[in-house]
Order: C-alpha cells, then structure tokens, then sequence
C-alpha cells in the first residue's frame, strides 16, 4: 500500500464531503436558485463516490493502479466537475440577475427620494442637494441667488370647501404652473405642504422680484379645473437676493425669503414682499449681512 496515495486520497476524499456539507449552508448564506445547488451537488456527489471507491481500492488494495490517464477514472471525474461548473455558473447567472435587480430597484428608490410624489416637482431633500452645489458655485463666481419662498393663501379653505383631493389637485397644478415659467436652471420644489421653493442662480433683485410678481399674477389667473368647479387659489411671495459669502449662508437667505413671506401674509396676503423691503424692521433678528 502506498501511504503517501491512501493520504492523499483521504484529504481529497474528505474535502468533497466536505464540500458537499458546506453546499447547503453556502446556498442559505449566499443565496441562489434550488436547480444551481442540485446540479453542483450532483457533481460533488458524482466526483466523491469516484475518489471512494478509489480509496477503498487503495485500502484493500485489489489491483489498484494509479489513475491519471485511466479514461474510466478521467471521464467520471470530469462529468463530475462539469456538473459543479455548471451550478456554478447558473448560481453566478442567478447573483447577476439579483444584482441587476438591486441596481434598477435603487434607480426608482433614488427617483423616488428626489422626486416630490404628488407634484412630482424636486423633493426638498433633492432641492437641499442642488441648493448646496448651487451656493458652492455662487460664492466662487461672487453671483448672487434669487430665493423665492411662495405659500398658497388660505388653502386650507380649499380643502374645507371642495375636499382634500380637490386640494391635491390646486397643488399638482400649482407645481405645473410654477415649472412653466422657469428657466431648466432654475430650482423649483415643493418644501412643505402649500409651500414652495424657488432658486434663481445669477439672479439679480429686479429678476427675483419681478418672476415672483409674474408668478402671483399667474396663479391668481389660472384657476384649477376639478370636475364641475374652477378653483381659483392666490399665494403670497417672499423674496430674498443674497451673495453668498463668508457672512451669509444659504440658509440666512431662506430664512429671509421666509421672513418677507410672512411679512406678505401680515400685510394682507397675495402679494410680493421682499427681505430689502423689511430688512430694517427684521435685521434685529437675522444672521449675517447683505
Ligand atoms: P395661510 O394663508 O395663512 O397660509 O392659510 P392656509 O390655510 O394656507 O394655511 P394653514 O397652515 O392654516 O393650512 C395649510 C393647509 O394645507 C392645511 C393642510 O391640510 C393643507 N395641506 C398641506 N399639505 C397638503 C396636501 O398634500 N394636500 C392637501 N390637499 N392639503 C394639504
Ligand atoms: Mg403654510
Ligand atoms: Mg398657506
């Protein structure tokens, strides 16, 4: 008997059966389709009873010769590991394929996240990402940004009157109306309930102000259609115009724009009214300076 074979084949042998234990936690740890599993399985199964039957004749050592270029011997072994190659390969095919998956359903995830579902205007969150890159470009070229912060007026009222889903409607058309007058550069989203966000980048404070007066205009001469009713519905506009640079942030510039809009509400609502406006009544209570 020749030790050193006997030895070998017993380390073979017990690292298939090894395997052929470790296939099934494998495929629970890892995942995969049944058919992949059973099919390098089989393989393993097939290639084991091959080295065993190898090892018993090496035990009793009935006429055994080396194999090698025994074509039995070879042509069981490599149907044997045609087969493991094969499940290997389907449950690579099957990982692709999930991970295919992964990739499209993280697509509409990332839309989603970025997209405000019912306007399907820019998300606040989407905004906040462009508002970002937008102050990092404005503080380098020394361009201002045009903020207008718009709230519909007594919106409630709406849905009082004609129900939640008319409301829905006004704020869908709202979102339509918004998009249609702005330049593809500009920043529109939705970023409370009945508020939204204007962004205008290189925007002067006669660009600022006379967009949001050219958007109240509009709003109040386009009524939304909801079955047999015409919604009319007003809004009140707050603007700011601010450089972006070490003493004010853009966050001071919404926070203005916030200000002027409740500044409007107060005066009497539909309206326009700028942070430059009320900016020596507020300056008391704001960050930074122009
Ligand atoms: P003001 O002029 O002072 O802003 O009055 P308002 O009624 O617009 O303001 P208020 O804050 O009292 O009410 C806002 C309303 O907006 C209440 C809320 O139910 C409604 N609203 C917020 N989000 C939605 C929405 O997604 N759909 C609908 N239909 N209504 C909404
Ligand atoms: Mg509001
Ligand atoms: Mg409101």
């Amino acid at each position: 008997m020749d030790a050193w074979d006997l030895s070998a084949s017993l380390v073979r042998l017990v690292i298939l059966l090894g395997a052929m234990v470790g296939l099934p936690f494998l495929r629970r740890w890892v995942g995969g389709p049944l058919k992949a599993y059973l099919v390098a399985f089989g393989g393993l199964l097939f290639v084991s009873m091959a080295e065993a039957v190898q090892f018993w004749q090496l035990v009793v050592q009935t006429d055994y010769r080396p194999p090698g270029i025994a074509w039995d011997t070879l042509c069981t072994l490599s149907t044997g590991y045609v087969a493991i190659l094969l499940g290997l390969l389907m449950w690579i095919r099957d990982l692709r394929r999930i991970r295919d998956e992964l990739q499209r359903s993280n697509l509409t995830l990332q839309e989603a996240a970025a997209t405000d579902f019912l306007t399907g205007l820019l998300s606040r969150r989407q905004a906040s990402f462009l508002l970002d890159f937008e102050t990092a470009r404005a503080r380098r070229s020394g361009r201002p940004l045009g903020f207008i912060m718009i709230d519909l007026d007594l919106f409630k009222q709406v849905n009082d009157t004609y129900g939640h889903l008319a409301g829905d409607a006004v704020l869908v058309h709202v979102g339509q109306l918004l998009k249609s007058r702005l330049r593809a550069s500009d920043i529109v989203c939705r970023y409370g309930g009945e508020e939204f966000l204007v962004l205008l980048p290189d925007a002067t404070y006669e660009n600022t102000t006379d967009l949001a007066n050219s958007l109240r205009k509009l709003l109040e001469e386009s009524p939304t259609r909801y079955g047999d009713n015409e919604i009319t519905i007003r809004a009140s506009f707050g603007v700011a115009v601010s450089h972006i640079d070490g003493g004010v942030t853009a966050q001071d510039a919404i926070t203005r724009a916030d200000a002027a809009l409740y500044a409007a509400k107060a005066l009497g609502r539909n309206r326009v009214v700028s942070w430059e406006e009320i900016a020596p009544r507020t300056a008391a209570a704001t960050v930074g300076k122009n």
